[in-house]
């Protein structure tokens, strides 16, 4: 085991005691057991950069220029252990691990115009996947683009030292959860690429922790959803369904403020030439001039009136559509009252503002800042 500072410990992959690879195994059966219709587990490390120091570890490190070489052959020799109870019990498994942070990069190298790994031991069994998580790429852009070519190079390594895999990707910019991230440029070329590049799962991450989610994320869960049936479908047709079908006779105007913000997030990516990784505070007056925050709140305005109609025919359908474009209105507020504040509102509207948006957050279950900062921490800290 190696932790380091107040990390949880990673284990060391290098280790070959019998007794552990037992206990591991006895606890993979268990579970197994337990989940008669599983056919994919995971063996992952922890969500953190430490790794172990021994000197197994570090001379393979040095070898192949990866900590993940260990975990190949650590999850070879896993599987290998586990197989004959699993043809015994008549079981398909394919056992899982993260290339991620500190086994990132796969150990391979390229011969001519392919990829090798660097020797036959750092191979993956058949049933052994990757599940590659790069989480250093620019997903504004999509996997294939210039930006990201270290990337796509990697997934390309990968896939030439194991015939199964995973591809976790991210769709929010994880330490502003409240602004707007733009992956609609990308999202559809990423699970064209899973697919080209024969993965068989994508799972595309957006706010585990927030309960419900502004600035358009709703839109991405529905492309997110469409596209994990069929990655060939287009996307502007997706785009305005989902305005057509979610906001009702709100579509023209919701959908001409997301064509806004589409862009400005273009022009933050491309004119202020802002590389927009996943860690990147979007609480930035450059960004978010004031005079387009309050425009965009017009437009919330006026999608308001345009559904005024149904208040009277049917009283349920309002509802539902007007929480949904309240919903949306809540990363420009948020924007708006963080960034500018008392140079936009006197002190009493803006403590007002301030009142009817921590209001509307509790009602709608907007509850996170990011994904360690509670909203209501946040704003007791800073506002
Ligand atoms: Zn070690």
């Amino acid at each position: 085991m190696a932790g380091q500072g107040n990390l949880p410990a990673q284990l060391c992959y290098s280790c070959e005691d019998e007794e552990m690879m037992n206990l591991i195994v006895a606890m993979l059966k268990k579970w197994l057991e337990d989940s008669p219709d599983v056919e994919m587990m995971t063996f992952s490390q922890e969500d953190n950069q430490s790794w172990c120091q021994c000197n197994k570890c570090a001379a393979a490190k040095n070898t192949y220029g990866t900590n993940a070489a260990q975990v190949i052959k650590f999850m070879n020799r896993l599987y290998q252990k586990l197989e004959p109870w699993l043809t015994e019990n008549g079981r398909n498994l394919v056992l899982a691990f993260f290339a991620y942070h500190e086994t990132v990069d796969a150990p391979a190298k390229k011969q001519g115009d392919t990829y090798l790994p660097i020797d036959d031991s750092v191979k993956c069994l058949n049933n052994v996947a990757v599940m590659y998580a790069p989480i250093e790429a620019d997903y504004t852009k999509p996997l294939t683009n210039e930006a990201n070519s270290r990337e796509y190079e990697n997934l390309m390594k990968w896939k030439a030292c194991s015939n199964k895999t995973l591809l976790w990707t991210y769709s929010t910019d994880f330490i502003s959860y409240l602004g707007p991230y733009n992956t609609y440029d990308s999202i559809v070329e990423n699970y064209r690429l899973a697919v080209k590049s024969g993965a068989f799962w994508i799972l595309d991450q957006q706010q585990k922790f927030q309960s419900n989610s502004t600035a358009f994320h709703v839109l991405k869960y529905y492309l997110q959803a469409k596209l994990a049936w069929n990655v060939n479908l287009d996307e502007n047709e997706l785009i305005d369904d989902f305005f057509k079908n979610y906001f009702g006779t709100a579509k023209d105007v919701m959908q001409k403020l997301f064509n806004e913000v589409r862009s400005r997030m273009k022009y933050i990516e491309d004119e202020l030439h802002v590389s927009m990784y996943i860690y990147v505070a979007l609480e930035n007056k450059d960004y978010w001039p004031k005079g387009l925050l309050l425009q965009w709140l017009e437009y919330i305005e006026s999608a308001k009136k345009t559904i005024e109609y149904l208040k009277d025919q049917d009283e349920d359908l309002y509802s539902l559509i007007y929480d949904r474009i309240l919903l949306e209105s809540i990363s420009f507020r948020f924007l708006l009252i963080d960034i500018y504040g008392g140079s936009v509102y006197d002190a009493e509207t803006l403590l007002a503002e301030k009142v009817a948006f921590k209001n509307d957050c509790a009602y709608l279950r907007v509850d996170r800042f990011n994904e360690s900062l509670s909203l209501s921490e946040y704003m007791n800290r800073n506002w």
